[in-house]
């Protein structure tokens, strides 16, 4: 078992990519569990910069690979809001999930166009320097009420091209199948596979303490 750690404190994030990663050989810790107190500050302007800024933080924190998920929403009628800001929208960390939800309704009352889209960028950096990189989007558009209590964050106020149903009325299985964060986890497992597979990753010091 490969043990990678998660560098979010964000347990949805723990929940959905331990449920993604569990047909590989991958054991998922959460930094806290790792002992990585600290967070890593989000100062990317991209959502590439800040899974990489938070991939690498960690990495060298706990000396172990480090997998960072950097996601978002984005609309087309705020341009582009909440975007990289998804989990500070409306001031601090500390507001809740609904809060955000009712904000960016009242943000987007009497606005066109409804389209929206989440991005996630999964980064995974090793203690050697190495890193892979992937990127996923999915499509949609945003409600004018929340519906649904599954997931987390903006899932109830977003509904996926082609359904009838918000993101928070899919069940896991469904969500995973469709989101951001199925796709890009799907790309980087291609690539994680790939890569310790080939014989001198396999061979090299990459992971302390010989955990590999
Ligand atoms: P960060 O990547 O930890 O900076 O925060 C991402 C933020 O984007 C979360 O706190 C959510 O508000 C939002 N977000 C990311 N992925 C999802 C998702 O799958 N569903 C709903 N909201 C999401």
């Amino acid at each position: 078992m490969k043990r990678f750690v998660l560098a979010s404190g964000n347990k949805n994030k723990l929940i959905e990519l331990r449920d993604m990663l569990s047909d590989i050989d991958v054991e998922l810790v959460s930094r806290i569990d790792a002992g990585v107190l600290t967070d890593i500050e989000e100062t990317g302007e991209t959502f590439e910069e800040n899974a990489r800024l938070k991939a690498a933080g960690v990495a060298k924190a706990a000396g172990s690979p480090a997998i960072a998920d950097d996601s978002g929403l984005i609309t087309d009628a705020l341009d582009g809001a909440p975007g990289v800001y998804s989990a500070r929208y409306g001031g601090s960390h500390d507001k809740s999930d609904g809060f955000r939800c009712t904000l960016l309704l009242k943000n987007m009352e009497n606005k066109q166009p409804r389209s929206a889209r989440f991005v996630s960028c999964i980064c995974c950096v090793f203690p050697n320097g190495d890193v892979i990189e992937a990127r996923g989007e999915c499509e949609g558009e945003i409600l004018c009420a929340p519906r649904g209590d599954n997931g987390f964050g903006y899932d109830p106020v977003f509904l996926p091209a082609g359904f009838d149903r918000s993101m928070a009325e899919l069940s896991p299985e469904e969500k995973n199948e469709i989101s951001h964060r199925g796709k890009a986890v799907r790309g980087f497992k291609t690539m994680l596979k790939e890569y310790l597979s080939r014989a001198e990753v396999k061979n090299a010091a990459i992971y302390r303490d010989g955990v590999l």
